[in-house]
């Protein structure tokens, strides 16, 4: 069967060119044009027939483009193939100082939040590290980037389709892979990984020497609330997430994020503000709120701008760094999940 090329770290391209006799500098070659997003056939630095014979033993492309949509805001939403026909999504936002890209580390996902499309279907599979690493080359390559500082993707957040907690090997390897100095290299500290809460592994994360920026999914102060939109609360409690968040401060020195989807009645009134106030002030965190974006199979509402602006200025005045984040992409089915969802009604696929 056929390897994804993309998940080969550059120590591991070097041993496979000298496993096959070829010159070693075939390494440094093949790794950069790899993260360039070329194909073998393009790659015509190297002789044609070892081209060839890669081809047969290598896809070279993590994931593909199959379909993009843009938002009226400049908002961009991708839908990548996989090899095994399996789609995931990814949703690209420019700001002033350049692209950022949110990825999906998941077919599907398995946590099951009462808000989020991703989890409709139950998770299909993990992504490989190389598939990961696929969903920003081939976007870095359609927006014209290439490697090092001629990259047009500057930030990469894991908030597509998927928990990368759940995935987490995987997902280290992506992150190493990513910041690789040889290839497309982001970065670390402009990537943000986000999870619902997976304590242990927020733990491990802690020890791994990666120094992404941690983001926890929140949504509610209290855990017998949060319990009702977010089934993984059942097994870890809102106390031992921000002790793992205060390890993970104490061991890489990072500030993290909570996100928290603003749910109309459900999690935005004043009880939740001051509890809020009361978890999290005078730690090293910032609240990034969101409205959410209603997801037709699922029951919950959002609230108006205005509901979401007067959460905000509660937080801020009970002494929390808090923002809001400005709503993307919505008339392109922007929020996790949507995409494939509507794309699997469409084709039955
Ligand atoms: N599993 C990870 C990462 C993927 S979700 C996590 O839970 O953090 C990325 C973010 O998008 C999370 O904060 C999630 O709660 C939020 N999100 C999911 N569905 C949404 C929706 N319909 N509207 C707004 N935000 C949503």
């Amino acid at each position: 069967m056929k390897k994804i090329a993309l998940d080969l770290s550059y120590d591991e391209w070097k041993k496979h060119i000298a496993e096959t006799g070829e010159k070693s500098f075939r390494a440094t070659q093949i790794f950069r044009a790899l993260h360039r997003g070329l194909d073998f056939s393009e790659m015509t630095e190297i002789p044609k027939p070892f081209r060839d014979k890669l081809g047969e033993s290598f896809y070279a492309q993590g994931a593909t483009i199959i379909k993009t949509l843009k938002s009226a805001d400049g908002t961009e939403k991708f839908l990548f193939g996989l090899q095994d026909k399996n789609v995931v999504e990814g949703v690209l936002m420019k700001y002033k100082y350049g692209y950022t890209l949110c990825v999906s580390t998941q077919v599907g996902c398995r946590m099951n939040c009462a808000f989020c499309a991703s989890g409709l279907n139950g998770l299909v599979r993990n992504l490989s590290r190389g598939e990961i690493l696929g969903e920003v080359i081939a976007v870095n390559r359609y927006l014209g980037g290439d490697v090092a500082d001629k990259r047009k993707i500057i930030n990469v957040v894991l908030m597509g389709s998927g928990e990368p907690l759940d995935n987490y090997d995987e997902t280290v390897g992506f992150l190493r892979l990513v910041s690789e100095p040889e290839g497309i290299n982001i970065s670390q500290r402009n990537i943000s990984l986000s999870t619902c809460g997976i304590v242990p592994k927020m733990y491990k994360l802690a020890e791994e020497g990666v120094s992404v920026n941690l983001t926890v999914s929140l949504h509610s102060p209290f855990d017998e609330e949060r319990k009702r939109i977010m089934p993984i609360a059942n097994t870890y409690t809102i106390g031992e997430i921000l002790d793992a968040c205060a390890d993970y401060f104490d061991k890489t020195g990072r500030r993290y994020i909570f996100e928290y989807v603003l749910i109309k009645g459900e999690n935005d009134t004043e009880r939740h503000a001051e509890r809020l106030i009361e978890l999290l002030k005078n730690r090293p965190c910032h609240v990034n709120l969101i409205r959410l974006n209603e997801v037709k199979e699922r029951a919950l509402k959002g609230g108006t701008e205005k509901d979401a602006y007067r959460f905000l200025g509660l937080l801020t005045k009970g002494g929390l760094s808090a923002t809001l984040r400005r709503k993307m992409g919505e008339d392109i089915d922007g929020a996790c999940g949507q995409l494939r969802q509507r794309y699997i009604e469409e084709t039955g696929n």
